[in-house]
């Protein structure tokens, strides 16, 4: 016998029309790149997205199509989510900061039909044209062109139906290794993540939010704020530039009461606000994420009343795996502790299971002890299950584990403490060294801009680490100087050998270290006592 409710599909369709239907009047705005700005609403959102999936019709692109962007954040994009979606196709975000090879790998490997793009991207689209061999139709976004494109149609349709596994989106991974690889999530699980995002937690999202999205729509689906967002209707404040003075002029005047960014953009603000004395007091929530975010800038915030959601999650999570959730005793403890908690990396919503394995023994499940570390594993319906195009699961054995490659904690409570990355973790006479937690002691050092540890072979004790330092302008410290002061917040046997200074860390095209390029530079590095 089955049950005898209704079969609701969960296809993301259904969350604009529900924008439109309850929030048709709740206004967004676009700050585009060269200062000028659009208004629109919901139901604005909800037609130009019908429109465009009439225009992708007589281009003949349909059901299962992939449908690329190369694009900042603004209202044009939003429409092309749905109108992609709308149609039965993919959206594909591409992120126009990758370098050439893996722009050419990643479109002609998704088989992209249709690239809408900004004009800032148009040199990157000159450059590739030739190489991308599946794309048919270029569209420029902010230039007349996508307006007049879904100007021509009437509105008068609808969307495509289907089934709620059939996939809506897109997105390869930064992958610091080998090619970049597709995750592409379907209607169902695109839909279950938005509904847990809207949870205090996570977004926190009410009708009467107002939020200025700094993560890129290119980047992990934007943490799944645009589908999140429309479901609660909340009033989005895009802005096509990331310059700190623009954030923060658009904050103070559209009464902005949620972000969401990585933690280099508050280091942007903090900048600011210093040199101008502004400040942000309509904010009340704040989702940082994407890199671990330092004490000294959730302590900052949250002494600006504001709440700190400290998210840790991947392209293969959709992306939410935990966030900074509070704990039942949190209104009891001291502030300082608070900050401790949200400096971790948060509590699952339901929906979402984690677990450590050993990192010598992947068939050994670790203690919840908040002491062993291992590697991080993670399941359940937005997680992801293969790669696009893959031969063989992403997800391993029967029980659906997804390895993420992050080596962590997991406290008695269920809080999240991510130490490293599998790949970066160093191994000193056979214990664990993090590098992670290296770097996090060393910026904190007023001279320190950023850092980097890596391991180096060593013939007593396999690995030992040194740490890769760019100074800030201006600012002095001596090698011996950054050794005491670490020496004063790390282990002594987790001390660097050396410490060398750099002017450039190499990073990724999505803007993390790269430890893989850090490692060639250092391949023939020799140690003193080696
Ligand atoms: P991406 O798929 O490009 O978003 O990268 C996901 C990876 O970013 C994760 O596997 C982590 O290594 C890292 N990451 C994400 N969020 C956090 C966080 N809050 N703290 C530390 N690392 C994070």
């Amino acid at each position: 016998m089955l049950g005898a409710m209704q079969d609701w599909d969960l296809r993301v369709t259904r969350i604009i029309d529900h924008a439109a239907r309850e929030h048709g009047a709740r206004e967004l705005l676009t700050r585009w790149a060269d200062g000028s700005e659009t208004r629109t609403t919901w139901a604005g959102i909800r037609r130009d997205a019908l429109k465009m999936t009439q225009a992708l019709r007589k281009l003949g692109v349909g059901k299962g199509d992939r449908i690329a962007t190369l694009a900042m954040n603004h209202h044009h994009h939003l429409i092309s989510w749905y109108g992609a979606v709308g149609v039965g196709g993919v959206l594909h975000t591409i992120n126009p900061r990758l370098f050439d090879d893996q722009l050419e790998y990643i479109a002609n490997h998704a088989e992209d039909q249709v690239l809408l793009y900004d004009s800032m991207w148009a040199g990157v689209v000159e450059r590739m044209k030739s190489k991308w061999t599946t794309i048919r139709h270029y569209i420029c976004f902010d230039n007349g062109e996508f307006e007049a494109w879904i100007g021509a149609e009437d509105g008068q349709t609808e969307w495509a139906t289907g089934d709620e596994r059939d996939p809506c989106m897109l997105c390869y991974t930064s992958g610091t290794t080998g090619n970049p690889k597709g995750v592409l999530y379907q209607h169902r699980s695109t839909m279950l993540h938005a509904i847990t995002s809207l949870q205090p937690a996570i977004f926190d999202f009410d009708a009467r939010s107002v939020m200025l999205p700094v993560v890129p729509m290119f980047h992990a689906a934007s943490w799944g704020l645009p589908w999140g967002g429309a479901a609660a209707g909340v009033k989005f404040v895009f802005s096509a530039v990331n310059d700190p003075a623009v954030l923060c002029e658009l904050m103070n005047r559209e009464k902005v009461t949620h972000t969401a960014g990585v933690p280099t953009v508050w280091l942007g603000m903090f900048g600011h606000m210093d040199a101008t004395g502004a400040e942000i007091p309509s904010l009340r929530h704040a989702i940082i994420g994407g890199s671990a975010a330092p004490r000294f800038m959730i302590e900052r915030l949250m002494k600006a009343g504001v709440n700190i959601a400290h998210a840790w999650g991947m392209t293969e999570t959709s992306p939410i795996g935990t966030t900074g959730a509070k704990t039942w005793d949190w209104d009891d403890l001291p502030f300082d502790d608070q900050v401790s908690i949200k400096q971790m990396q948060g509590r699952v919503p339901f929906g979402v299971e984690l677990r450590c394995v050993s990192l010598d023994d992947p068939d050994v499940e670790l203690p919840r002890d908040g002491k062993t570390s291992g590697a991080l594993q993670v399941r359940g319906p937005w997680v992801i299950q293969r790669y696009f195009k893959a031969d063989k699961d992403a997800a391993i054995g029967p029980d659906q584990w997804f390895d993420t490659g992050d080596v962590a904690v997991i406290h008695p409570d269920g809080t999240l403490q991510l130490t490293d990355r599998t790949k970066d973790v160093i191994k000193s006479g056979g214990e664990w060294i993090s590098s992670v937690e290296l770097e996090n002691a060393a910026v904190a050092h007023p001279a320190v801009a950023e850092a980097a540890a890596i391991g180096i072979a060593h013939p007593k004790w396999d690995e030992r680490p040194i740490l890769v330092v760019v100074k800030k302008p201006g600012a002095e410290a001596s090698a011996d100087e950054i050794r005491d002061f670490l020496g004063t917040k790390v282990a002594k046997w987790w001390l660097p050998d050396a410490v060398e200074f750099v002017d450039e860390i190499p990073h990724t095209g999505t803007g993390k270290i790269s430890k893989k390029d850090l490692r060639d530079q250092f391949r023939d590095y020799k140690l003193a006592d080696a």
